[in-house]
């Protein structure tokens, strides 16, 4: 493997599989694994439980004033969990009502502000593999490898509904395609950082692929950047 340590950015849809070949990539590199979503999912869920209105930006503010986000390492599933104010909510954020209401939150100047200074912070050493919608394009966009995710619609509602139907059978592919639809269209088209692929990010469409044969492919690009830079 290679030996000078790198960035690499991981950006796309919803539900493309970012975080599972993150982390993978992250645990055969040695690397931290850094899961953007997660802190923009920790910051809904404060606002969610203390009432912030999202259209005061003196509320949305002092909230953020009061938020303490860390990724702190859990030995029982061998991933780093996010912590809000020392509290372990990576069960909670996964909740559709989190889910729902995220993009909105995202979509806001001083939360993208607050997050990205933490996520820069993180990458200052390199040997990081961060997944999100701005990775390569307004956190790190001088990272050396940058990948932008795709997958078909239908492909990405059946992975997500399959993976909350395991804790919520209550939940329904209707609304799983909503969110999905949904977030993807606000996380596209907000003003603040939107999604989009830049232009030096290598393309990852893995509607009809197998883990394997994708972390395989990853792992070829990381070789290859790496080698391109000795
Ligand atoms: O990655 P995940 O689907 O958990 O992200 C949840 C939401 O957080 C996204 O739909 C998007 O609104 C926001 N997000 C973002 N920028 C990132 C990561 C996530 O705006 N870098």
């Amino acid at each position: 493997m290679p030996t000078g340590k790198i960035i690499i950015a991981i950006d796309g849809y919803s539900s493309c599989g970012k975080s599972t070949i993150a982390k993978e990539l992250a645990t055969k590199l040695g690397y931290n694994y850094i899961d953007s979503g997660a802190m923009y999912r920790a910051i809904t869920l404060y606002f969610l439980r203390n009432n912030v209105d999202l259209t005061n930006t003196a509320s949305v503010s002092d909230a953020i004033a009061s938020i303490n986000l860390t990724f702190e390492f859990n030995s029982l599933t061998h991933s780093s969990d996010i912590h809000l104010n020392e509290e372990n909510v990576a069960s909670y954020i996964r909740d559709m009502l989190v889910s729902d209401k995220v993009s909105e939150v995202a979509a806001i100047r001083e939360v993208r502000t607050f997050a990205v200074a933490q996520q820069k912070e993180m990458g200052r050493k390199k040997g990081i593999v961060m997944d999100g919608r701005d990775i390569g394009t307004a956190v790190f966009p001088g990272a050396e490898l940058k990948i932008f995710m795709t997958a078909d619609p239908e492909v990405r509602v059946m992975r997500r509904f399959k993976e909350m139907y395991a804790t919520n059978h209550n939940i329904t592919i209707e609304e799983v395609r909503h969110n999905l639809e949904l977030r993807d269209y606000i996380d596209s088209t907000r003003e603040e950082s939107p999604l989009h692929r830049a232009k030096d990010a290598v393309l990852l469409d893995n509607s009809s692929m197998t883990k394997s044969e994708q972390l395989e492919l990853v792992i070829r690009w990381v070789k290859e950047k790496s080698a391109s830079l000795r």
